[in-house]
């Protein structure tokens, strides 16, 4: 085959691992050759051979207002016309600051950075340096980027600290990072009740998105409040997903319990390289120039990429902005199961806000190990039924899908019409 995607991935092999930069681009979990990506524009995106396609990654989130919307070109276009960095303060950085502090509860300080994985590697290394404490909490199946404390797997007992989940990164670092199940109150206290006081911070996605999509519950996250503030440890909700996403207050406002820190991403740049941790202005304060944990960046706080944020944090405070997006989330979601369970086969969704779920199983999972059990062969097969469709979701049967404004009822209607066919044909 001569197909411009095919002879993109053969060339991007030779000079790039795998040809990708970020591995799950790759489709190793589905098989096949991955699209590459010439434009995009509202819901679509066209590949090298010009298929579009309705795309349901969104950049893993980003794309909430939909690809190329005018005002975020717009701004982006304005703000590069006026320089690209300066590596010195602007003003935009203090009215994005601003803006976060008043959208997020809780947050009274935040500090820009340019990914997700440094702002959960500072807010790791914030937690530590403001309680005098090394050990970590964190939860399989969650993801908070690649610093080397997270990229860490249960150990064999409750209490034995964590294996590395990479080559490259020490046992030294992993033992200090304590891995335990999803929604499982009774693991946390029992962790908390022996080795409490070494708990610098618990790390959680307090709607999960990497493991497919997976509620917290309720008792689980307000357990993990309690803990925290029983023992002096800090709790980080990892919102770089759902943060944006679940509403416009992010899962705090959802379950209504406040977290210490929050680590943001993904929207808040629209696009561009954007992301943040912030929370109570006393553990703020530790934080370099005023206090002693350093961490710093020569392109955080970046002009043209908080031109973008900024435009896209405008547009979704729009009236009615999540009460549309919510509402065609979920026609999609409850639409995938019925036309799935329709054509015969075990398969349901879940939805919040602007995020989905479309599980190969009889009920939603509510762990780590419930999502592993899905028949992932059968999800690959309905990946490549939708791609051929048009129809573009996360590559992996344990990645979530977004959607954005712009998916409008028609787009949805498409895309459910392509699921009848796609699961007829399974
Ligand atoms: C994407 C993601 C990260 C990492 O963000 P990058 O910008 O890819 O470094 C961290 N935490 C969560 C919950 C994420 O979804």
């Amino acid at each position: 085959m001569t197909s411009k995607n095919e002879t993109l991935f053969e060339r991007a092999q030779r000079s790039t691992p795998g040809g990708v930069n970020s591995p799950v681009r790759a489709f190793r979990s589905v098989g096949g050759t991955p699209r590459f990506i010439t434009r995009a524009e509202g819901p679509y995106f066209w590949d090298a051979d010009g298929k579009r396609y309705i795309d349901y990654i969104g950049s893993w989130g980003p794309a909430i207002v939909g690809h190329t919307h005018p005002e975020v070109i717009h701004a982006v276009q304005q703000a590069a016309a006026l320089g690209l960095s300066f590596g010195a303060p602007t003003e935009a950085e203090v009215i994005m600051a601003e803006e976060l502090c008043r959208l997020v509860p809780g947050v009274e300080q935040v500090r820009l950075v340019s990914s997700g994985t440094e702002a959960t590697m500072s807010a790791l290394r914030l937690a530590r340096g403001a309680t005098k404490r090394d050990k970590i909490i964190k939860f399989e199946g969650c993801y908070h980027g690649h610093a080397d404390s997270l990229l860490v797997k249960a150990g064999s007992g409750l209490l034995t600290f964590g294996n590395p989940t990479s080559a490259g990164v020490p046992e030294d670092f992993s033992k200090h990072t304590v891995v335990l199940d999803y929604n499982n109150s009774a693991q946390l206290e029992e962790v908390f009740a022996s080795i409490g006081d070494q708990i610098a911070c618990v790390i959680v996605e307090p709607v999960a998105g990497n493991m497919n999509l997976i509620r917290a519950t309720q008792g689980f996250l307000q357990t993990m409040r309690d803990l925290c503030t029983r023992h002096g440890s800090i709790l980080i909700f990892d919102e770089v997903m759902c943060g944006f996403r679940v509403g416009l207050h992010g899962a705090q406002a959802l379950y209504n319990i406040q977290a210490d820190l929050v680590c943001m991403g993904k929207v808040i740049g629209g696009g561009l390289p954007v992301a943040a941790f912030g929370g109570r202005a006393d553990i703020m304060a530790h934080m370099a120039p005023v206090g002693g944990v350093y961490q710093a960046g020569t392109l955080s706080g970046n002009p043209v990429a908080v031109a973008a944020g900024l435009a896209t944090l405008r547009l979704i405070q729009q009236p009615g902005f999540y009460d549309v997006l919510t509402k065609q989330t979920s026609r999609l979601a409850s639409g995938l199961a019925e036309a799935g369970r329709a054509a015969g086969h075990a398969v349901c969704a879940d939805s919040v806000g602007g995020m989905f779920g479309i599980y190969f199983s009889e009920e939603v999972p509510a762990s780590y190990a419930a999502m592993m059990s899905s028949d992932k062969d059968k999800f690959n097969r309905f990946f490549h039924l939708m791609l051929n469709e048009g129809v573009y979701l996360a590559p992996s049967a344990f990645e979530a899908g977004f959607v954005s404004i712009q998916h409008t009822d028609q787009i949805i209607d498409t895309t459910l019409e392509a699921a009848s066919s796609a699961f007829a044909k399974l």
